[in-house]
């Protein structure tokens, strides 16, 4: 059985009074464990689509199910990590405050246990030593890595990744890809991966999925 389950999925936005058809019908089925990319041109609909899977934004037509449920809001199996980090890390909070932010919060987690995670989380992705640093003392690099931190500490199964590495240096981006590989086989997630880079897709998973 699949893990994820697009089922004919339309996406309508409303803009300047016009009804406008980001996405007509997507029909796809992700598995359990698999690492799948979704390549498409600037515009075509990548990001709503994520932001649908993930329950942040409601659907037109069709449905996701996660594990024989319909989504229709944010669930802890899956965290979406961003592509411009810069906005999505909290500049007033330390790298660790970054990964324990959503966990904090859980009265069935303790403090020892989320920042016990939280370290866990930023060790796996190659950050030891800085969890007292602000995001604005860190590189690009350095800043998606404790995105991804903060994505894999709350334990979701499934990632889902909006074009992670299009704002870094093409050296730290080898290198981000090499980490993204490791941590699916290590912690055995299931990943979805957003990206206009052809090469990267194919690099990366086991299934590629292309938007027109
Ligand atoms: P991609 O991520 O592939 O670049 P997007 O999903 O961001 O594409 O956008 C797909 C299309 O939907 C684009 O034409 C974009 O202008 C439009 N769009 C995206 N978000 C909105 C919105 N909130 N309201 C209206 N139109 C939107
Ligand atoms: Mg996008």
């Amino acid at each position: 059985m699949s893990l994820v389950s697009i089922e004919h999925l339309r996406k309508v936005y409303w803009r300047d009074d016009r009804e406008f058809e980001a996405i007509r019908d997507i029909t796809l089925e992700v598995r359990s464990g698999e690492f799948i990319s979704i390549v498409g041109p600037s515009g075509c609909g990548k990001t709503t689509l994520l932001s649908c899977i993930s329950g942040l934004r409601s659907l037109t037509g069709g449905r996701v199910v996660v594990n024989g449920r319909v989504v229709n809001k944010p669930i802890r199996e899956i965290a979406l990590i961003f592509q411009d980090y810069g906005r999505t890390l909290l500049p007033w909070r330390s790298a660790l405050g970054n990964v324990i932010f959503g966990m904090e919060n859980r009265p069935e987690i303790s403090r020892n246990e989320y920042e016990g995670r939280a370290r866990e989380a930023l060790r796996s992705v190659g950050l030891v030593g800085i969890e007292q640093s602000y995001p604005w003392q860190l590189s690009g690099g350095q800043q998606q890595r404790v995105a991804i931190a903060r994505g894999i500490a709350n334990g979701s199964e499934i990632l889902l990744m909006d074009e992670p590495f299009a704002s870094v240096d093409a050296q730290t981006r080898s290198e981000l890809e090499d980490l993204m590989l490791k941590i699916w086989k290590e912690l055995k997630k299931t990943v979805i991966f957003v990206t206009h880079d052809i090469d990267e897709a194919v690099y990366l998973s086991d299934r590629v999925a292309v938007l027109s």
